[in-house]
């Protein structure tokens, strides 16, 4: 399937829905970075890709291929060769860029390589992305924001049955480990589903289980996964895992504003007949919420043309 670049993409009933498709493109570390150059340096051309990527040629052009299909980007050709010109749909996809950068950059533990920090154009400050309410303007932390299913919502339609890394094949495919930690929470079957969860309150085990409907091994492995990855505490007594109560961390509370920003993406430019997959309401007002993201340093919102990296 080809989606267009300009404007939704009208999804079938009953299948995947814009979460799990927003998750599947948000999980791929390469489609992201090779965003981040076309984004933030104009990068059109497979030669400008490979100069600034440790990328091969074989997956540089399995990931334009697959960006194409999905409408982020549109190919021409020139006098000089292929051109891929990023459309309003992959244009739309800064926030989870910018959101997963300053997450692992302040996050990631033993980071293999060193993110630099965003600079804000505006006001020319180092800044990290602060998410507040696009309605009433105020900061927000997750546990203000309420998510319930919409007609194309439930957890097994939320969970994407294949990610774009595991359709290809060879390490090579794993990506260059810019953004390793984001993988590991969000690049599995179920483990954004399970992150979901436990932003809507599941702190048990069988909450976990009652929820999702997922298997218990996979449930038990994906908080292995969370705790070791600092995203998910437990609390109780540790030799009766039926009665550990799972808290997020500071760390798992960060991460938030990469699962808003993205599913938004998926809500804009992925429409299921049925309706959304998930309706989100400010807590204690009487407006929805959606996501707007300010600068730390100066408070202004953000925008994908106004920032750079050191
Ligand atoms: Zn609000
Ligand atoms: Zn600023």
């Amino acid at each position: 399937m080809i989606h267009p670049p300009d404007r939704p993409t009208e999804l079938g009933p009953g299948g995947d829905n814009a979460i799990a498709h927003a998750m599947g493109v948000a999980a791929d570390e390469w489609t992201l970075l090779i965003l981040r150059y076309a984004l933030q340096d104009g990068v059109r051309r497979t030669a400008q890709w490979q100069q600034v990527l440790p990328i091969s040629s074989a997956v540089l052009a399995s990931r334009l291929r697959r960006m194409t299909e999905l409408g982020l980007f549109s190919p021409v050709e020139d006098e000089e060769g292929a051109a891929y010109h990023l459309t309003p749909r992959g244009a739309a996809l800064w926030p989870v860029l910018v959101c997963i950068w300053a997450w692992e950059a302040r996050w990631a533990e033993g980071h293999p390589l060193c993110l630099p920090r965003m600079r804000h154009l505006v006001c020319g400050h180092q800044f990290e992305p602060c998410m507040a309410c696009r309605t009433c303007g105020g900061l927000v932390e997750p546990r203000e924001v309420t998510g319930s299913f919409g007609p194309s919502g439930s957890w097994p339609r939320s969970a994407p049955n294949t990610t774009m890394r595991r359709r290809s094949s060879g390490s090579a495919n794993l990506g260059p480990g810019f953004f390793p930690e984001s993988r590991a929470l969000i690049g599995n079957r179920w483990s954004a589903a399970m992150l979901g969860a436990a932003y809507l309150g599941a702190h048990r085990f069988s909450e976990f289980q009652r929820r999702l409907g997922a298997p218990a091994t996979v449930i038990a492995d994906r908080l292995r996964t969370f705790r070791s990855l600092g995203v998910l505490e437990v609390l109780g007594d540790a030799d009766r895992t039926d009665r550990h109560h799972y808290r997020l961390t500071d760390k798992g509370r960060a991460f938030f504003p990469v699962v808003m920003s993205a599913i938004e993406w998926g809500q804009r430019w992925f429409l299921a007949p049925e309706g959304p997959a998930v309706v989100f309401r400010h807590r204690g007002s009487d407006h929805p919420f959606s996501v707007l993201l300010l600068c730390s340093a100066c408070s202004r919102p953000l925008t994908g043309k106004e920032m750079t990296v050191d």
